[in-house]
């Protein structure tokens, strides 16, 4: 065991912690470090901010638990260590005919830290959030209980871990059910949007149709312009030729973003022209793994992403006035997604979705100014009883995350004795 400092996607908050490795699934639970006072699992650390670090605590590494149990190819059940990359599961089944039900933006997550921050993807409109296709699974806890949690048994574990961010226990291992595909390529049409009311038009037209929707906002002003893409699984049959993968080696000495290196990226992207084509599935849904490490373009000061929900009564009106808000602070997401949320409910007691609209923003840590910002954010999304997303999240206050969270106390009851975050002191302990 070695004290490491870890770091989260966002590279802003690194955290010095007691790094144990859970053996294997069949292990007991493994004793406190000395001197820490808590655990926290642990997958691939790509949640941006510290729902995945533990200052002060240990961290309980999934990365021996990474083995394929069984696999039916008739029926796409799959049952596997919650340590098995989303990655490695495409690898075994998209060959066999089958896909991932739910995805999200990047296929280097654990399935363990897909359950327990129930992710989303482009097709939440059809399929819901990752935990709807979960069928059972295992949870360790530190008294050494195991408890097969699923919709008929121990449901209430079932429930509080799916989107309990790590802190119900260790999920050893999974049984999912995995949706059925002709091949890897993707239909996919691309459309430029004007304006957030024809973004509006495009997804009450689109969510029927096709099976994956999202937009790409241009946010160098605050018009709500953009590009938005639709996508079915295609016919194509023909295996896939690998594309290449670029890998940034190092952290530059300042960050690469900024408000001019954002105009020009919009505008050159705001060049892609509309139409239909056919993707592989990797570049469509992973665009960002083909550059490693693309997170460390930010500079040694990191990055936030500020993800929010606002419920579908509010329309698209706070997002117009989070766009004003980004434009009058004098400031610029690189990369800025927009996407509708359906209404089919999570297991999950704590899952972020919920039947409305997600933002999705990315800023460089500039300090003050983006605090700022964070902050007429915040005011917007409290005022129509949105939430924002644990997962990307390292700087939400605990006023808001109670409000958006009304389920917490219930929660709170199920959290394990000996499991931390940073994420749930600030949350718990702030205000
Ligand atoms: C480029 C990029 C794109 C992304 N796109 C999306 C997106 O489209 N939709 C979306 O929802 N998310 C998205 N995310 C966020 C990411 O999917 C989640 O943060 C995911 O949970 C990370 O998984 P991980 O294995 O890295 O877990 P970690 O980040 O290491 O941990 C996440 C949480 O899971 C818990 N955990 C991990 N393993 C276990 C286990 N075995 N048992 C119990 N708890 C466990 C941890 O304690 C922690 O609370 C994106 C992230 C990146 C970097």
């Amino acid at each position: 065991m070695a004290q490491q400092i870890l770091r989260s996607w966002g590279r802003v908050l690194a955290a010095p912690a007691d790094v144990v490795d859970m053996p294997a699934a069949a292990a007991p639970f493994p004793a406190l470090p000395a001197g820490s006072s808590s655990l926290l699992p642990f997958g691939k650390g790509r949640s941006y901010g510290d729902s995945c670090l533990n200052p002060g605590g240990a961290l309980l590494r999934t990365k021996n638990l990474d083995h394929f149990i069984s696999f039916d190819k008739d029926t796409g059940i799959l049952v596997c260590e919650a340590g098995v990359q989303l990655a490695d599961i495409l690898r075994v089944i998209v060959p066999q005919g089958w896909f991932l039900p739910v995805t999200p933006g990047t296929r280097f997550v654990t399935v363990g830290g897909a359950i327990a921050n129930d992710v989303h993807g482009k097709n939440h409109h059809r399929n819901g959030a990752f935990g709807c296709h979960v069928r059972r699974f295992e949870l360790l806890r530190s008294n050494n209980e195991r408890l097969i949690c699923s919709a008929e048994e121990n449901a209430d574990w079932f429930s509080a871990t799916i989107g309990g961010i790590g802190l119900t226990g260790l999920i050893t291992w999974v049984e999912l059910q995995m949706q059925p595909i002709s091949g890897p390529w993707m239909d996919v049409e691309t459309l430029h949007f004007s304006s957030l009311d024809e973004f509006g038009k495009l997804t009450a037209e689109s969510d029927s149709r096709f099976e994956y929707v999202v937009a790409w906002l241009d946010c160098s002003d605050a018009v709500g312009r953009g590009i938005f893409f639709r996508a079915n699984h295609s016919a194509e049959t023909e295996q896939y030729k690998k594309p290449l993968c670029l890998s940034l080696p190092v952290v530059p000495p300042v960050s690469f973003v900024n408000n001019l290196s954002i105009k020009l990226f919009n505008t050159l992207y705001n060049k892609k022209s509309d139409g239909s084509s056919r993707a592989h599935y990797e570049p469509f849904f992973y665009p960002l793994d083909g550059v490693g490490n693309w997170n460390r373009i930010y500079g040694p000061k990191g990055f936030y992403q500020y993800q929010c929900v606002i419920p579908a009564r509010h329309g698209l009106a706070p997002i117009q006035e989070m766009l004003a808000a980004v434009s009058k602070n004098g400031m610029s997401s690189f990369l800025s997604v927009l996407k509708g949320f359906g209404s089919k409910p999570s297991p999950g007691m704590m899952s972020f979705p919920c039947e409305g609209v997600t933002l999705a923003l990315d800023f460089a840590n500039t300090g003050a100014s983006v605090q700022r910002l964070f902050a007429a954010l915040d005011e917007i999304v409290a005022g129509v009883d949105g939430r924002l997303y644990p997962a990307k999240d390292g700087r939400m206050s605990g006023a808001l995350f109670r409000a958006g969270y009304p389920v917490l106390e219930k929660f709170s009851t199920f959290v394990d004795p000996a499991f931390s975050s940073g994420f749930w002191r600030r949350v718990m302990e702030g205000k």
